[in-house]
């Protein structure tokens, strides 16, 4: 049995009218169900409110992006909720609605709370159904998209497998309209694809397959096989479950030694840093290497912005390339004062301390 996060984008689900694609969420549906009847575990992150909402109303007057987006995604995401918990119910399945923002990502307890929900859900047998809380959310605060959501969820919740089901088959080795492109069936861990990608966005969703492609590597990297299909192919995700060989996609391979859970949440929290580190040659190399290696102050150049002891702080090299992230056990003060001292508590022990690839 796995645990699987299926994401699909509003390109899936949504016609091109902004009406939802009723055929192709039946569709979802019906394998999401035969997978769960397989003893699978399914969490589906869908798109699809602003482009749902959109359909639905035409605004009294010019409104602006964010405004548009409130009152777009107000009205679809009740649709197309309500359009899934009727499809579900079809099969006997209770759906559950998750609406989240990044700030509950950003500390442990409202993560762990959320973690919580989820795991509850899952245990009463409910498929829960996340978007991003799309009316309160702040533009400058907001998910890349929900490519980067399904990430965090799937991390969140230790998946095993993240289906990220867009509108080509994969990761192509150029433009995929270009006929000479191939598509890419496996990238190992740790290998760099985004060279290949074509910078192009479709239709309604705010993603692109450069993120798609970021997150898989970054996903991969912890430890979570992640898989990019088309999500318009029939049976595309009990075939690519039960019988990959038979779908075209692209494989991101899980690393075989998995990131712990905490490890995995401070990954994904560069964003709510507080301050920064700068460390010196030595201590980049000893923290790149293989061994488990603290961030000490003896190794720490300068410090910038305030932080306590808990707080998320990021790790630069002496040349401002990132190192890492991680949970400070210093506050910024004490930090400071320690710099360059030796047997000195560590600024950020190594069960805390996430190291960029
Ligand atoms: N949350 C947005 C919606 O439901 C979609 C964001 C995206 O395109 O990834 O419309």
């Amino acid at each position: 049995m796995s645990r699987i996060v299926v994401k699909v984008g509003s390109n899936v689900i949504t016609r091109r009218d902004g009406m939802p694609d009723v055929t192709n969420m039946s569709s979802l549906v019906d394998q999401i169900a035969t997978l769960r009847g397989l003893g699978h575990e399914i969490i589906l992150v869908s798109s699809g409110a602003v482009a749902c909402g959109r359909g639905a109303i035409r605004p009294s007057r010019m409104l602006d992006s964010v405004a548009a987006r409130q009152l777009y995604s107000s009205i679809g995401q009740i649709r197309l909720i309500n359009l899934y918990d009727s499809l579900f119910a079809g099969y006997g399945l209770v759906v559950g609605q998750v609406l989240t923002q990044k700030e509950n990502f950003s500390s442990r307890t409202s993560y762990l709370n959320q973690r919580a929900c989820m795991v509850t859900m899952l245990e009463n047998g409910v498929v829960p159904i996340v978007n991003e809380n799309d009316t309160a959310s702040l533009t400058e605060l907001m998910f890349t998209d929900n490519d980067e959501l399904s990430g965090l969820i799937a991390a969140m919740m230790d998946a095993d497998i993240l289906i990220i089901l867009s509108n080509v088959d994969g990761i192509y080795t150029g433009s995929p309209a270009d006929s000479s492109s191939r598509l890419i069936e496996r990238v190992a861990p740790g290998e760099d694809v985004s060279g290949n990608v074509v910078a192009s966005k479709s239709g309604f969703g705010r993603g692109g397959m450069g993120t798609k492609c970021g997150i898989a590597g970054k996903l991969s990297d912890e430890g979570v096989a992640v898989i990019i299909a088309r999500g318009d192919r029939r049976g595309v995700l009990v075939d690519l479950v039960e019988a990959p060989d038979k779908v075209p996609h692209t494989l991101f391979e899980p690393n075989p030694e998995p990131l712990s859970t905490v490890k995995r949440w401070i990954a994904h929290s560069a964003a709510f840093a507080k301050g920064c580190v700068r460390v010196n040659d030595r201590a980049a190399e000893a923290l790149r290497s293989d061994r488990a290696v603290s961030l000490l102050p003896v190794g720490v150049i300068s410090t910038e912005g305030e932080w306590e002891e808990g707080d998320i702080v990021t790790v630069f090299g002496p040349g401002g390339e990132c190192v890492g992230v991680g949970r400070a056990s210093l506050s910024s003060a004490e930090t400071a004062t320690a710099i360059g001292c030796r047997g000195a508590r560590p600024v950020i022990h190594y069960d805390y301390l996430y190291i960029e690839q």
